[in-house]
């Protein structure tokens, strides 16, 4: 067991060198505005798969259901158990495949709610309930154009009978996913939205009630009410970003995630220095340069070496040489009086200047998703609120 001082000296140094900053607030506001576009019968999913997209599970489930939103979308099962451990009790949905007797057991343990593909994994399923009492929700997944999960659209009607006549399977809902939502030509959209469309009426034809609809993700929730449904399943929209800039005039989202490291070491080098690894960048004039403690071991993608800014005390800072796998320099020759153990902000707000995923997601040729979900484990998550306490306690 460790002393009360030691476990207050370990906490304290969970930020002397790296972490990722989550604005719970931020969170909970944009789950406020998301809702303002919902009718009152359209039920919010956060999608919190792969860590909340980075930003913790476990914080971000409780913040957003508490915010108003009723459903859980993760992408495996043992995300959906970390829900569950945490005693989080909102509906968790697995929008992953699964296709395994041992999968469902742990889900129906767990009461986690899987995505239904193929008829072969409905009787799969359905099998392995054999010896149950009762059913599981399951949720029919179509496939009107991604070509990822799903049963083809043509075969809808006849995939949700098989599954409304199985036993043990109790169908909770129908599903969708679009391919190009956050592009400005609604072609391929409108066409998967008039397969979804003929696939739900061909159902309805066959005499079953129809359940839950979903369809939207974030691009598609901002981009038109029609594609709402009884929910919409929202992932990036929750953490601040836009799906693309035409859509960012629908409503004000807030960034909850930052990046801050700390300056670890200074140092002055003369004209013609090379710094970092490969020498990548040479000083062109006698500067002071301060090393960083973060690298792509991380989770900054060592590709931004050489054209990143960062910020200190709100000033713009240019990165310098090879980022490498824990440390990063920056030339600092700015700020003369900068100290030891100042924040840097890689990325977020400092000031009035911000630095965001897309500004990094467009330097590198990807999209904000990745950004965010590329920080590593070993950058410690602070719900804002916790920070201020763990500033205080790392500069005394
Ligand atoms: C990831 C995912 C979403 C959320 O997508 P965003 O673009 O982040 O809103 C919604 N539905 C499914 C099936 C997903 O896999």
């Amino acid at each position: 067991m460790l002393s009360w001082e030691e476990s207050q000296s370990i906490s304290s140094m969970r930020c002397d060198r790296a972490w990722v900053e989550v604005d719970v607030g931020a969170i909970a506001q944009n789950v406020r505005e998301i809702q303002h576009l919902l009718s009152p019968k359209t039920d919010l999913m956060a999608v919190i798969k792969a860590d909340a997209y980075g930003h913790g599970a476990v914080t971000v489930a409780q913040t957003v259901l508490q915010a108003g939103a009723k459903w859980l979308g993760v992408a495996t099962i043992p995300e959906g158990i970390e829900l569950r451990e945490a005693g989080i009790t909102a509906p968790v949905q697995v929008l992953g495949a699964t296709y395994t007797p041992d999968q469902l057991r742990a889900m129906v343990r767990w009461r986690l709610e899987p995505t239904l593909c193929t008829p072969k994994q409905a009787f799969v399923f359905s099998e392995t309930l054999s010896d149950h009492a009762y059913s599981v929700p399951v949720h029919v997944k179509i496939d009107t154009g991604m070509s990822r999960l799903g049963a083809p659209w043509q075969e809808a009607a006849e995939f949700v009978q098989l599954v409304d006549r199985l036993p043990h399977l109790e169908l909770s809902s129908i599903y969708s996913h679009l391919a190009t939502a956050d592009s400005e030509d609604p072609t391929v959209m409108q066409l998967q939205h008039q397969r979804f469309q003929t696939a739900i009426q061909q159902v309805q034809e066959t005499g079953i009630a129809l359940p839950r609809l979903h369809f939207a993700n974030s691009a598609a929730t901002l981009s038109d009410r029609q594609l709402h449904y009884d929910m919409v399943r929202v992932g990036l929209g929750i953490y601040g970003l836009y799906p693309a800039p035409h859509l960012r005039s629908r409503l004000k989202l807030q960034p909850a995630l930052q990046v801050k490291a700390r300056v670890t070491h200074i140092k002055a080098i003369s004209a013609g220095t090379g710094v970092s690894y490969g020498h990548r960048y040479i000083a062109d004039r006698d500067m002071r340069i301060a090393v960083v403690g973060i690298g792509y071991a991380d989770g900054v993608p060592r590709n931004l070496s050489n054209q990143m800014q960062v910020l200190i005390r709100g000033q713009q800072v240019r990165q310098i040489g090879s980022i490498t796998m824990d440390q990063t320099m920056l030339d600092v020759s700015n700020i003369p009086d900068l100290e030891l153990g100042e924040v840097v902000t890689l990325l977020g707000q400092d000031g009035n200047n911000s630095i965001t995923a897309d500004d990094w997601a467009d330097k590198l040729g990807t999209i904000s998703w990745e950004i965010l979900c590329g920080f590593k484990h070993r950058l410690p998550r602070i719900a804002v609120g916790q920070t201020l306490e763990c500033w205080e306690q790392a500069a005394t």
